[in-house]
């Protein structure tokens, strides 16, 4: 998986992780944490590339956190209370929350683990969760993707596919019927 596949225009770190699955709920997803060196691929272009490298169960992890999040992060925006399994596997993640030191030229250290850069994506989406007017789901019902929207004005995600499908369509439906001439 070519790393340029990925997108990185969430807003923040933790909701870049979202576009990792593309077009969710259209019948044919597109999965780009495919292996663990697609994994590490993307850690290292998110400039979050931990010491140890990823192995297949970091990406089971990475999955199963991507999707925990945007589960819960449309339950608040659709006011519903978050799953219980969510709950508990975003929990599990923080508890391998590390404190970065910065080193000698005032740089962050890298993570220990992909499991600490994991925690460090659910650590920002609950601080992100105290301000869900900032946050809006994609309007494409295929898409659905969380992104930051402080404006709260936004229909589409990042993705230009979305707002281009998406204006289309709207083009579309206002149009006056045609009439047929046959
Ligand atoms: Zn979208």
């Amino acid at each position: 998986m070519a790393v340029d596949s990925f997108r990185f225009d969430g807003g923040k770190t933790w909701l870049d992780l979202f576009s990792t699955l593309g077009r969710r709920y259209s019948s044919e997803p597109e999965e780009r944490l495919l292996s663990a060196e697609a994994l590490s691929g993307w850690l290292i272009a998110m400039e979050l590339s931990p010491r140890e490298a990823a192995t297949e169960r970091d990406v089971f992890l990475a999955r199963g956190l991507r999707e925990a999040l945007r589960n819960c992060t449309a339950a608040l925006l659709n006011r519903e209370p978050f799953a219980e399994q969510d709950d508990r596997f975003i929990r599990e993640m923080l508890s391998y929350r590390e404190h970065r030191t910065l080193s000698a030229a005032l740089t962050l250290e890298h993570f220990s683990s992909p499991q600490a850069v994991f925690a460090e994506f659910a650590e920002q989406a609950i601080i992100a969760w105290q301000h869900p007017e900032n946050l809006s789901l994609c309007a494409e019902p295929d898409c659905r993707r969380a992104f930051r929207d402080p404006s709260g004005r936004r229909r589409w995600c990042p993705t230009p596919a979305c707002a281009s499908r998406g204006r289309v369509r709207a083009f579309r439906q206002n149009q006056p019927q045609e009439a047929h001439h046959d």
